[in-house]
């Protein structure tokens, strides 16, 4: 699950992490506000939505106006805010669509003397989480990775001792900081480590870390990211959903106790079981075809859930044709026949079906599918499934 910035630093400030002064804003007169209350010679506005390169990014709206913007008055913060909200920020991560924005963060201005990059992440080979720090923040650290690999270091941690003392100053010399920073590093790079631990994070990212021209050190961005299969040890976080900024398909399904996810194809998928989805995508592939999503309807489906499969498939305009491919095992394929009839019917299909059964019930299935009336194709095994599908793209 990913947050906004803002509630990632409003965590960062109860974990003791220091953070400039910053008030969310959700109306222009909110953000001229803001700009009064804080109170600081410069001022920063930034678009808050669930993705980084705002600084560089542009509005749809307004070709002109970058993400992130530095204004020297209230009467300024509010003519950005008016161009901000309510448009579509295109940036580096969130693709050509763009992402919404809705709300804003007005932040202290800082003078900064650095920046350098911090990112946590868990490194699956040591099974610990590992620290990735560089001297070059600010850019992309992809860019740095790309041309200057040296530059970029790398600590593991323990995860029940946390961050060693040595282990901070190990980083802290390595990023090249004077000695006030130093300082400043010793007490801030533990913090964070914990904070990634305590929340069950799967990523925390800082970009940029800066030091002050005083040598103290602060996250100047956050980008947090917790691991869903955690998030039931920490109710608390689930208030810091934000389901605007989730692909509302994904959601619906999630709710429908489907595993769902977008792609870009054309070829909707209907599938029981993770691995017979991963290889039906395969096939589909391999044959030419593209799939329009990953669909695991699971081994105990029943026909609302085969329902509710259809619609979330179907509402996706670039899906062309369906491929079902169901092994009855648990569940017997003439009952799921009878589901897919009932879903036909009631959802009302405008695109080629294609259905390939295995398993127990499998003759009464077909023959109940040959019988249906309906315009379905039937497949006789995976491959033959997936040639048809695709074949029916190129009529
Ligand atoms: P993104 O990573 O999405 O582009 P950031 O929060 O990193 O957004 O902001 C982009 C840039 O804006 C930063 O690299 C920094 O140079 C500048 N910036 C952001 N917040 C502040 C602030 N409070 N004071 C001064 N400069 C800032
Ligand atoms: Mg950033």
């Amino acid at each position: 699950m990913k947050i906004h910035e803002y509630q990632g630093k409003e965590l960062f400030a109860k974990a003791g992490v220091p953070i400039p002064r910053g008030i969310v804003a959700r109306t222009p007169e909110e953000a001229a506000a803001a700009v009064t209350t804080l109170g600081t010679p410069v001022t920063v506005v930034k678009s808050q939505i669930h993705a980084g390169g705002r600084g560089k990014g542009t509005f749809k709206e307004h070709p002109q106006q970058r993400g992130v913007v530095l204004v020297k008055s209230a009467d300024e913060a509010r003519e950005n805010a008016a161009r901000m909200l309510g448009s579509t920020l295109v940036t580096k991560q969130t693709g050509e669509e763009g992402k919404k924005v809705s709300t804003l963060f007005v932040e202290q201005g800082l003078k900064i003397a650095k920046e350098l990059y911090l990112g946590i992440v868990i490194d699956r080979e040591t099974g610990t989480p590992v620290i990735i720090a560089s001297s070059e923040g600010g850019t992309e650290i992809e860019e740095v990775a790309e041309h200057t690999p040296e530059k970029i270091f790398r600590e593991h941690y323990d995860p029940c001792l946390g961050l060693m003392p040595f282990q901070a100053r190990k980083i802290a010399y390595a990023l090249g900081l004077d000695a006030n920073a130093v300082n400043s590093a010793q007490s801030f790079l533990p913090k964070v480590a914990k904070f990634f631990v305590d929340s069950d994070c799967s990523m925390a990212e800082i970009n940029p870390l800066i030091v002050t021209e005083e040598g103290q050190m602060l996250a100047l961005d956050a980008k947090v990211t917790f691991d869903e299969n955690a998030l039931f040890r920490h109710k608390d976080l689930l208030s810091y959903r934000d389901l605007n900024e989730e692909e509302p398909t994904e959601v619906q399904a999630q709710t429908a106790g489907l595993s769902y996810v977008k792609l870009d194809g054309n070829i909707g998928c209907l599938v029981n079981g993770a691995g017979l989805a991963m290889s039906t995508m395969d096939l589909i592939k391999i044959h030419g075809g593209e799939p329009a999503n990953f669909l695991d309807v699971g081994g105990g489906a029943n026909v609302e859930q085969v329902k509710e499969a259809f619609r979330i498939i179907l509402a996706d305009k670039n899906v062309k044709a369906v491929l079902v491919n169901i092994f009855g095992g648990i569940m017997k394929c003439d009952i799921i026949v009878e589901a897919l009839l009932a879903a036909y019917d009631s959802v009302g299909f405008h695109v080629p079906l294609v259905v390939r059964l295995e398993g127990t019930n499998v003759e009464k299935a077909r023959k109940m599918l040959a019988e249906s009336g309906r315009n379905i194709i039937s497949a006789n095994d995976l491959t033959d499934a997936a040639k048809k599908v695709v074949g029916t793209l190129k009529k």
